[in-house]
């Protein structure tokens, strides 16, 4: 994931000006190990910098996704939301519970894919995937929750 440093340097690199607004968002964007919506960091900014408007919060979010700082994920429930994204081809390993959100750097399917597109005829084609899992975190909860339900609720 892309730290404020990398992520400011990559907003500048594509000749965007980093203007304090968008300093502010990069800064509060840390503070999300996972998928956050629009009003979890609308939530944040409150907070830290109540004159940012909406209309600038949504404008900027969608130019970092267009920056690839940040990546929109889909979710199955729910609106779809949004994480620190990461430089080069990769994938994510997401926790359906939590939201937590790993990428992967390796792409066991580029060598297979890119001979079967060539073959095809086919040019700068993309292709995304997502893993969905229960996080360790959440599995050791879910364990302690059992183990609970079956010693019962003490008296
Ligand atoms: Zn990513
Ligand atoms: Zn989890
Ligand atoms: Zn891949």
């Amino acid at each position: 994931m892309y730290t404020p440093d990398e992520m400011r340097r990559t907003i500048s690199h594509h000749g965007v000006r980093l203007t304090p607004q968008r300093s502010a968002i990069v800064e509060e964007l840390i503070h999300f190990s996972g998928i956050f919506s629009v009003a979890d960091l609308q939530k944040r900014m409150e907070l830290r910098h109540p004159d940012l408007g909406r209309a600038t919060l949504f404008r900027t979010i969608d130019l970092f996704v267009k920056l690839g700082v940040l990546e929109r994920m889909h979710r199955e429930e729910g609106e779809d939301g949004y994480i620190v994204g990461m430089a080069g081809h990769h994938h994510h390993l997401v926790c359906r519970v939590c939201g937590e959100v790993r990428h992967i750097d390796f792409c066991p399917l580029e060598p297979a894919i890119d001979e079967r597109v060539r073959r095809e005829g086919y040019a700068e084609t993309v292709h995304r995937f997502d893993i969905e899992g229960i996080c360790s975190r959440c599995q050791e909860k879910r364990a302690e929750k059992a183990k609970r339900k079956i010693k019962g609720p003490k008296a």
